[in-house]
């Protein structure tokens, strides 16, 4: 049976206070709006501090389940300025360790930025550089590194699914993904990832938009063929995690995608 997360984004841009996610992930819900699993997004006023940690460990212990979103505001692997680009790699290096001691099942990363109006020659080797960095104090840490494919109209490196080819065949690393089907969606891209990358993916982020803009709006309320991706995910035989980004209708969308998966 697949398992169908939800991700803490909607609690924390609702300004909600930390408390809030272990309020809801203990909340007794109709199993067909549970969550199995839950996205910690490590960020802002919810970072992950020495008593969050243990708030989440205390609810691994219990049974429940857990990735971890790294932090990206202020956040930048590729960043020109070196003592900028270590101060993200400190920050993420940190989240990889909040991430092993709740025994996270992954840690979603984003890419770095490039460089506006210079040659992205040197930022494009940073940002390189720095994944592997983080890859292998990941994997020295027992956490797997899920790295994320972003929407094409931002300012990110790795949004197009040759930008992935091109790196895992310059990398040899077993590095993994995070498939994120709104990002892909907005560049067209969805099948053409799922079709040449799909062995890489360990998790998939869930959330609708209309083809224009991340809205992360609720499943069904944009224009996504979500019954055409799950059931391209399956024949593809991925066995990972799906969890739903949308910031509103959360449990609704959990309760869409568990229907879908239903029969498989
Ligand atoms: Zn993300």
């Amino acid at each position: 049976m697949a398992l169908v997360g939800l991700s803490s984004l909607y609690i924390f841009l609702k300004k909600e206070v930390f408390e809030d996610i272990i309020k809801e992930v203990k909340f007794e819900r109709e199993y067909s709006q549970k969550p199995d699993i839950w996205e910690i997004v490590d960020e802002g006023h919810h970072s992950l501090t020495r008593k969050r940690v243990r708030m989440i460990h205390d609810l691994s212990s219990q049974g429940y389940t857990f990735t971890i979103h790294s932090p990206y505001n202020i956040t930048n692997i590729a960043d020109l300025d070196r003592s900028r680009r270590h101060e993200s790699l400190a920050k993420l290096k940190k989240s990889i360790e909040s991430a092993a001691e709740v025994e996270a099942k992954a840690l979603v990363l984003h890419p770095g930025l490039k460089a506006m109006g210079k040659d992205q020659t040197i930022a494009e080797r940073l940002n390189e550089e720095s994944i592997l960095t983080l890859y292998d104090y990941a994997e020295s840490s027992g956490i797997v590194l899920a790295f994320e494919n972003m929407n094409p109209a931002t300012q990110h490196f790795m949004t197009k699914p040759r930008d992935f080819e091109d790196f895992f065949e310059r990398n040899k690393v077993r590095l993994k993904m995070v498939f994120d089907v709104g990002h892909a969606y907005i560049g067209s891209v969805v099948n053409e990832f799922i079709s040449k990358l799909s062995d890489r993916f360990v998790t998939v982020h869930f959330h609708d938009n209309r083809g224009d803009r991340d809205e992360h709006l609720g499943i069904g309320d944009g224009s996504i063929d979500w019954r055409g991706v799950t059931s391209q995910l399956i024949r593809r035989d991925f066995r990972g995690m799906y969890i739903i980004e949308s910031v509103v209708k959360p449990y609704e969308s959990v309760a869409k995608i568990k229907e879908m998966l239903k029969p498989f």
